[in-house]
């Protein structure tokens, strides 16, 4: 069978980049096009960015010439990871051009027709697609991916469901990655915590709700969960962790709660896609993990990792997660919701 050829818009910054270098060696598709503002557009990917990720850039790639972010030349199936300042925009006039658009931008998910996905968690939230030419009157279409914090909550959650959760304390750790390339200034970040990321409060606690949610005629129902968040960024390159506290209905022991992140699977581990890890929550026993530096690569970087399970004295049980923010939270998301796309049929 011939490869899928994509395109990716937002190429040149930190999301693009680990979408170029995800797809290097994908078994179903390969990058053709790629797309970025006016200030790189024309030159080859090799001058336009400088490239900062640990594994080569592929040749191909690096030849490949920067296109502006306007439909027409790109292939049908493009990824995005632009800027949410230019999103709704560029993103719109790609749909309606016809494209499917994998996004990674905070624009469009919490728009009623545009499906919020993690495949673990709600494949299901897909047939919002039905709806979605009609009611946008596009001849393409959009499917998102959480905010990078909202994905590794939302993975360390969702075994939890079948406990009757409650309410839910979050607070981040987030690595300087998640905030783009050049991202914060040295000066800010080096021996330093910043207590402020802008919206991304809002973002957890909206995202979740939707993901979590119910698909009942045609939409989704919000799961009730109550979610409160506070924010940092810490001096990390990659690796969001998250102190987490629940409240459920269920009494239950903390072993069924450990077996619940540990058997937890989804429809990407039945379809074996490319991009899904064989066991996508791991609950690590050591009384130190995880930990960014150890831990955030996991399984290509798809893995969210749990530990640190204990009673809490407000709530019920507190835990530790972290997922890799670029990967898990971004690029890696975006793909493994494009093949389970193509899996079943919807590209
Ligand atoms: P970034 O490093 O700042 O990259 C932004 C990209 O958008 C660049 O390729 C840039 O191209 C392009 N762009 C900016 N203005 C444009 C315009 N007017 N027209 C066309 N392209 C334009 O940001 P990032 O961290 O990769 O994040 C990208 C998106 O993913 C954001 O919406 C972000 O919220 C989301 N996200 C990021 C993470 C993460 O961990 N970093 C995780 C989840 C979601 P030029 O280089 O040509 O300026």
């Amino acid at each position: 069978m011939g490869q899928i050829e994509v395109g990716i818009l937002g190429a040149t910054g930190a999301v693009g980049q680990q979408f170029i270098a995800l797809l290097a060696n994908h078994p179903w598709f390969k990058v053709k096009w790629l797309g970025a503002s006016e200030r790189s557009a024309g030159k080859a990917y090799q001058d336009a960015a400088a490239w900062r990720l640990p594994v080569p850039l592929s040749e191909d790639v690096a030849r490949l010439t920067v296109d502006q972010a306007t439909p027409g030349r790109a292939p049908k199936l493009v990824f995005s990871g632009l800027d949410s300042s230019v999103a709704t925009e560029i993103e719109g006039a790609f749909a309606a051009a016809g494209h499917f658009i994998v996004s990674n931008s905070r624009n469009y998910r919490m728009d009623a027709n545009v499906p919020l996905v993690i495949p673990e968690v709600n494949a299901d939230h897909l047939k919002l697609l039905d709806g979605q030419a009609a009611a946008r009157g596009w001849k393409g279409r959009i499917i998102t991916n959480p905010n990078c914090s909202t994905i590794v909550l939302s993975m360390a959650l969702a075994p939890l469901r079948q406990f009757g959760l409650k309410k839910v304390m979050i607070t981040t750790l987030q690595a300087i990655s998640g905030a783009g390339y050049p991202g914060v200034a040295s000066w800010d970040i080096l021996g330093n915590v910043v207590p402020f990321i802008d919206g991304e409060e809002e973002k957890i606690q909206t995202e979740t709700q939707k993901i979590l949610g119910c698909l009942t005629n045609g939409k989704v129902d919000p799961h009730p969960v109550v979610v409160s968040a506070s924010t940092t960024r810490v001096a990390v390159h990659n690796g969001h962790t998250e102190s987490i506290a629940v409240a459920i209905e269920q009494t239950v022991p903390p072993e069924a709660l450990i077996d619940a992140f540990n058997g937890f699977r989804g429809r990407p581990q039945e379809l074996k896609l490319p991009s899904a890890p064989p066991q996508p929550v791991v609950y690590l026993t050591e009384r130190n993990r995880p930990q960014p530096a150890l831990d955030a690569n996991r399984d290509g970087g798809m893995t969210v990792s749990v530990g640190r399970l204990r009673p809490c004295s407000v709530l019920d049980y507190k835990f530790i997660a972290l997922g890799h923010n670029t990967i898990r939270g971004a690029a890696g998301a975006a793909i493994l919701n494009a093949e389970l796309m193509h899996r079943e049929g919807l590209l």
